[in-house]
């Protein structure tokens, strides 16, 4: 067993150095999750500024059938006042009943495609202001973070040194047995054993290993394997 070793001690700053560095991570990750959130608001507006091209596109076409539907009409009306046989009158008024139907259909399809429009539009500029919202945001975090970034590394540098001389004086099997444990668990594989069993996977302590224990030794927890000690004083 090594001696000199402060377990409850070392698994404190464990824990305290694992907060440090799960807050100097998570800032990058919350940035680049406001990224691509940015990155989707503004692929959507650009999404949208293509379907209002085509909408005004196509109302535009429908416009221009619309006129010379209307030009053709005024021929035909003016073909049907010069007729001179009712055949050709017949012929015309048929012509001139077909082109309005036509018509009433392009005018129809216009006020649609102008609906349509109008109602993209209002999506592009809710995207658009979702996006500028998400742009302060991230530059309010991005600040925040950087703020806070260089304490949180001096504080990081100071816990790892505090945790390399308390690990020191680990010697043997356990050393090596220690630093697997924490390269898989970080600050969890340490469990304190105070209410009599592992409060890691909540097995509980045989008398034998209370006593060893209690009398300042540490173990290893016979089922999650996690280092046990507890708090005394
Ligand atoms: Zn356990």
């Amino acid at each position: 067993m090594s001696e000199g070793l402060n377990l409850p001690r070392l698994h404190q700053l464990l824990q305290q150095l694992q907060a440090v560095r799960d807050k100097l991570s998570g800032g990058p990750r919350q940035i680049r999750v406001r990224e691509s959130r940015i990155a989707q608001g503004e692929q959507l507006a650009l999404k949208r500024t293509e379907e209002l091209k085509l909408a005004r596109a196509a109302a535009d076409s429908k416009n221009l059938e619309l006129k010379s539907k209307e030009a053709g009409l005024l021929d035909l009306q003016r073909k049907l006042n010069v007729s001179t046989s009712n055949r050709e009158y017949d012929a015309a008024q048929t012509q001139i009943d077909a082109d309005k139907a036509a018509k009433a259909v392009l005018e129809d399809e216009i006020l649609e495609l102008l609906d349509r429009a109008e109602g993209i539009q209002k999506e592009i500029a809710r995207a658009r202001e979702a996006v500028s919202q998400a742009q302060a945001d991230l530059e309010k975090f991005r600040a925040e973070f950087d703020s806070q970034a260089d304490q949180w590394r001096q504080q990081q540098a100071k816990l790892e040194k505090e945790v390399a001389a308390a690990e020191s004086a680990f010697t043997g099997q356990d050393k090596d047995k220690y630093r697997r444990l924490v390269d898989a668990y970080h600050a969890d594989a340490l469990a304190d054993a105070d209410t009599g069993n592992c409060s890691n996977c909540y097995v509980n302590l045989t008398p034998q290993q209370r006593v060893q224990l209690n009398s300042g030794k540490h173990l290893f927890c016979g089922t999650c394997g996690r280092l046990l000690y507890i708090n005394r004083g």
